[in-house]
């Protein structure tokens, strides 16, 4: 099971499952995610602590060395 908002792995049966109007499920693995994501709207690759932001760097090759 995959946290929605920062993407790493978490334990089932941890963390919180939130249920969106279109049905769809989220699981969030803290408060800290799931407050960023529902109430602030924040985009995870703005957050150095999400995977979305690790790939997102990867991807442009920033901190190769
Ligand atoms: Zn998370």
């Amino acid at each position: 099971m995959k946290c929605g908002f920062c993407g790493h792995d978490m334990p089932p049966g941890t963390g919180k499952v939130f249920v969106r109007k279109t049905g769809k499920t989220v699981n969030f693995c803290s408060r800290k995610c799931e407050k960023s994501m529902l109430k602030l709207g924040r985009n995870p690759r703005k957050f150095k602590w999400t995977v979305a932001s690790r790939t997102e760097r990867l991807k442009r090759g920033v901190g190769k060395k």
